[in-house]
């Protein structure tokens, strides 16, 4: 049992961590868009969101007596993710971003699925609760990029057609 518990407490780290990550992912990207104000205002929404599951893995690392490093490190696991953010280098960079969103929420998705089990292989219902809660923010999130995919390529296409490279963003 005192495994299992350690294993959870690993578990929040890592969300704890990919949390931080996502939110300078989006506050980054957000900044840079100029042309798209539904998809901007949608990405200040999930920063925020984000912001307040941070704060929740908090709560819960406390409640199980367990903290987080302030440094966050997944070194590693989101390098791929992090080079296609560097995609704010291309001129495509809103669809670049829009791709590496829909990757990281479903990341995030799959890394929720496995905390709401672990913590309920663990017995801790209040943690499992927590983690359905954010997993449905996550999934909302992912449909509203899903939903918005169509669209948005579709303006962005239209623009490069006819717009200087700064009117693209
Ligand atoms: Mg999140
Ligand atoms: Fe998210």
């Amino acid at each position: 049992m005192a495994d299992m518990n350690e294993r959870l407490n690993q578990w929040l780290r890592d969300a704890h961590a990919m949390e931080q990550q996502a939110e300078q992912m989006l506050d980054a990207q957000s900044r840079r868009i100029e042309n798209y104000p539904e998809l901007k205002a949608r990405m200040e929404q999930h920063i925020a969101e984000t912001r307040s599951q941070r704060q929740r893995l908090e709560a819960c690392m406390e409640r199980r007596g367990t903290t987080w490093s302030g440094m966050k490190d997944m070194a590693g696991q989101f390098t791929a993710m992090m080079q296609a953010v560097g995609g704010m280098f291309a001129s495509d960079e809103v669809m670049k971003g829009v791709l590496a969103n829909y990757s990281f929420e479903h990341f995030e998705i799959g890394s929720y699925r496995i905390l709401v089990a672990g913590a309920q292989a663990a017995g801790d219902a209040e943690t499992a609760r927590v983690c359905e809660e954010i997993l449905r923010e996550e999934e909302t999130m992912a449909s509203w990029i899903t939903e918005n995919i169509p669209q948005i390529t579709q303006a962005y296409l239209m623009r490069e057609a006819t717009e200087s490279d700064a009117a693209k963003r």
